[in-house]
């Protein structure tokens, strides 16, 4: 408060004094309190004509007369009304101040992030942890202690109660288990303690993770080892510590910890290559990922009445509703004032956790969304698009909405993905991916390029593998998202450059300067952002790359951790060869020119969603097309695959292995379930529908004809007909289903578990859908037992 104000307000409370003759302090001291209480609210909400209201009251006070009677009365009064309602008057004004205040006021307040750090560290403790944090340097156990309890200060002030040690086990998810800060004080009561040890290594009893065989059932403990690279954020009362997750024999049980493993890779990979550049003041190589993550919103309400949305995510039942996507007019289109309300909140619970949420608009089927982040740290990225799923879901609550991350909620509408924008670059700011200015800079562009193209090309089946799930193969390939098949995009004016490197031909845009001489003659050329292919599984985008074919619920890390361990193969294969070269630029100019010639059959420049670039692709480019998850993800243990990932240490056999076995398990339990719920459904719901509905029809020809025994009935005799064929159909339909399930049951090896899945029961599930479909085209909407899918898309007004 500045001090003129506090003069003047005194004046006035001295003036209250007399008014009420001074004998009534505990009813002064209360106004003295509530006149500074609000004076502040109102400073820091900025609210200058409130203030002047405040200041008016203060001088109609001082102007009041103790001596009469009518005065007193008057200044009492006002102070009384003053003292019971500035209480509401304060919290009002803090609110509204709450809402007025900027996003740079908020960003970040829930992360134990640098800012905080430097606050509250004291010099050296920052220096070591930072020492950790760059350059992954062993934190010392005092160190560790001074941070934990700095991160407990801090979050037990941000009103948390608990900590979490927060991970990514193979579920697809994120797991947490809360343990309190509390600790008994030898007085009886508590203090609030968390040591450096527990930071650094928490162990929950892991037995109930997925390990895929790798965890022995004696040994159920695994630990959790915290990742100082992504920032402790607090999440309700907990202090969330990002961590990785192992088992006690060291074994990966989690996503980050092959993430951190590739970016390492990469990072050694690459480091060898910029040396050879002449990169001296380069200490590191970072990738970065900037995920799109798609979702849709339905109302809360009609969602509870679906049991496939409750245990699927996805409908397994709907027939067309009389409107979809055909018209085009929900991509980019006005958002509606309910999904703003919701995009408005979720931007600021995700810049609270310092998210940099930062694009959003409708996507291309109705009730279709899509938010994009600003791109940031591999690790961080995947840290943050779990957090951002889990957001999204909890803030739909509050609306009344659910959030669907299922990859194929709506069959005949278009499913969600995730795009995965991915690029390299030095801790000095370089991005490798940006074509240069020099044509030096471009030398090194285009190995790093190319390093792009071999790694896609050699190891297309673990980037198909990594985005495999039950989900996203309703997808992929489906002309609605890229094919099964792996490709390149890179754009005219970059393939232009390819040709013309690969054939020692002129390169028109450079005035035909040949391209043969190595680095020397390599041309200045602009970025190309324009040509953007959206049906590219794999596209370059000007400088970086968009992985496209990610399901929406998908874990990035997955996806990241194959391709940053490819693009480390192939510069491995680059360094050594440079590396032992006795003239550089002519070792240069022949592996660039050696990997088009070898590669060039994964660049595809065309429309990826037409049927003869997928025969063109297997049949004369061989390359591979892998429809389902049981068609591809055996493959991960491929002699070739193994080889990589075990070379690069980014998992061991052991893990891949279990990683397999695992993702062959999801994919089967996945629909095992789908296809329970259909059965579940179809006997409970469906058929006593139909049936009701029928019943209904028969009875109204009954009561009909005992009006007038002639009548013909002919539409009714008619649906009855219809409706009972369709009955016995879904019965038929749903045993089938069900005895297809029971012969899973004979099926001990998951592989061959996966394979019935995918050649018996995904068709007698289509099979039976397709009847109910057409059941409810022609039952009445009242008789209807679940909302339909007009209800669902166009529901949230
Ligand atoms: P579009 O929908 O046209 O693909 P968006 O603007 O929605 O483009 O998304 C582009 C994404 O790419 C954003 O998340 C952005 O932060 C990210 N991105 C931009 N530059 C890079 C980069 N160098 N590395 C990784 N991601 C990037
Ligand atoms: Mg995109």
């Amino acid at each position: 408060m500045n001090a003129f104000a506090h003069v003047w307000y005194y004046i006035s409370i001295l003036r209250i004094c007399q008014c009420v003759q001074g004998q009534k302090t505990f009813f002064v001291q209360g106004v003295d309190k509530s006149i500074f209480l609000v004076y502040d609210a109102l400073v820091k909400a900025k609210a200058s004509l409130s203030i002047k209201l405040l200041d008016a009251f203060a001088f109609f006070i001082f102007l009041a007369d103790p001596k009469k009677p009518f005065h007193r009365i008057a200044v009492f009064r006002l102070s009384f009304f003053f003292l019971t309602h500035s209480f509401r008057f304060t919290s009002s004004v803090k609110r509204r101040a709450n809402l007025m205040r900027t996003v740079s006021d908020y960003f970040g307040c829930l992360v134990f992030d640098d800012r905080v750090m430097k606050a509250r560290l004291n010099a050296d403790i920052y220096q070591s942890l930072h020492k950790t944090i760059d350059q992954g340097a062993k934190l010392d156990a005092g160190v560790a202690n001074a941070v934990a309890a700095a991160m407990k200060d801090w979050a037990v002030e941000h009103g948390a109660t608990h900590y979490t040690h927060w991970f990514q086990p193979l579920t697809g998810i994120t797991a947490e288990k809360h343990d309190s800060f509390i600790s008994p004080a030898p007085d009886g009561g508590i203090i609030m303690d968390f040591s450096g040890k527990e930071l650094i290594k928490g162990e929950p009893d892991a037995s109930s993770f997925p390990s895929g065989g790798l965890r022995a059932t004696f040994e159920a403990r695994g630990y959790t080892a915290w990742d100082p690279t992504s920032y402790a954020f607090i999440k309700g009362r907990t202090l969330c510590i990002p961590t990785a997750f192992c088992s006690y024999g060291g074994e990966a049980l989690d996503k980050k910890t092959p993430l951190l493993r590739s970016m390492e890779a990469l990072n050694r990979q690459a480091m060898r290559i910029l040396k050879l550049f002449g990169n001296e003041d380069v200490k590191c190589v970072r990738t970065s990922v900037g995920p799109e993550q798609e979702y849709f919103l339905v109302p809360k309400e009609l969602y509870e009445k679906r049991k496939d949305l409750i245990y699927t995510g996805r409908t397994l039942f709907g027939a067309k509703p009389p409107k979809g996507q055909e018209m085009d007019d929900h991509y980019f289109g006005v958002v509606k004032p309910r999904v703003a309300a919701y995009m408005a909140d979720l931007n600021e619970e995700l810049w609270k956790l310092g998210i940099l949420a930062k694009t959003e608009h409708n996507e291309v089927a109705p009730a279709q969304h899509e938010l994009a982040p600003i791109y940031t740290t591999t690790n961080i990225a995947t840290d943050h698009n779990q957090l951002t799923m889990e957001i999204m879901q909890k803030v739909a609550a509050k609306h009344g909405l659910v959030c669907l991350l299922h990859e194929k909620p709506f069959a005949g509408v278009n499913g969600s993905g995730k795009h995965n924008n991915w690029s390299i670059a030095t801790d000095t700011g370089v991005n490798l991916l940006s074509p240069g200015e020099t044509p030096y800079e471009n030398a090194q562009f285009l190995l790093f390029l190319c390093a792009v193209i071999k790694a896609v090309d050699d190891y297309q089946d673990l980037l198909r593998i990594s985005v495999a799930t039950a989900g996203n193969d309703h997808r992929l390939g489906a002309n609605e998202a890229p094919p099964a098949v792996v490709s390149i995009f890179l754009g005219d004016e970059l393939q232009g450059i390819l040709d013309a490197i690969e054939n020692d031909t002129p390169y028109e845009a450079a005035k035909k300067k040949t391209m043969k001489l190595g680095v020397d003659v390599l041309p200045r050329f602009a970025r190309d952002t324009t040509d953007r292919n959206r049906t590219s599984p794999f596209a370059f985008t000007g400088n970086k790359f968009e992985f496209r074919m990610l399901g929406s619920s998908n874990s990035i890390a997955c996806a990241n951790i194959m391709l940053n361990a490819a693009v480390a193969e192939s510069l491995r294969i680059y360094a050594d060869r440079l590396e032992g070269a006795e003239d550089f630029e002519e070792k240069l100019h022949e592996m660039i020119q050696k990997t088009i010639k070898d590669h060039k059959r994964i660049i595809f420049n065309g429309n990826g969603y037409d049927e003869a670039w997928i025969r063109e692709a297997t049949e004369v480019r061989g390359l591979c097309n892998y429809p389902t998850t049981p068609d591809c993800i055996p493959h991960s243990l491929d002699e070739k695959n193994v080889q990589m990932l075990t070379a690069h240490k980014v998992f061991t056999l052991a893990e891949l292995k279990s990683r397999c076995e695992i993702q062959l398990e999801n994919y089967c339990k996945t629909v095992v379930i789908e296809a329970n719920t259909m059965i579940d459904m179809a006997r409970k719901q469906i058929l006593p529908a139909v049936e009701s509905y029928t019943a209904e029809l028969s009875g109204t020809v009954a009561a009909k004809r005992t009006v007038a025994p002639e009548l013909a009935c002919l539409y009714e005799t008619g649906l009855i007909y219809k409706l009972s064929r369709l009955t016995d159909q879904i019965a038929v339909k749903t045993d089938d289903l069900e005895e297809s399930l029971l012969e899973l049951k004979s099926v001990s090896d998951i592989t061959e578990e996966a394979y019935a899945i995918r050649d018996a029961v995904l068709g007698k599930m289509a099979a039976l859908r397709t009847v109910a479909d057409e059941a409810e085209t022609l039952t009445a909407e009242k008789h209807w037992p679940f909302p339909t899918y007009g209800e669902l898309l166009f529901g949230v007004r």
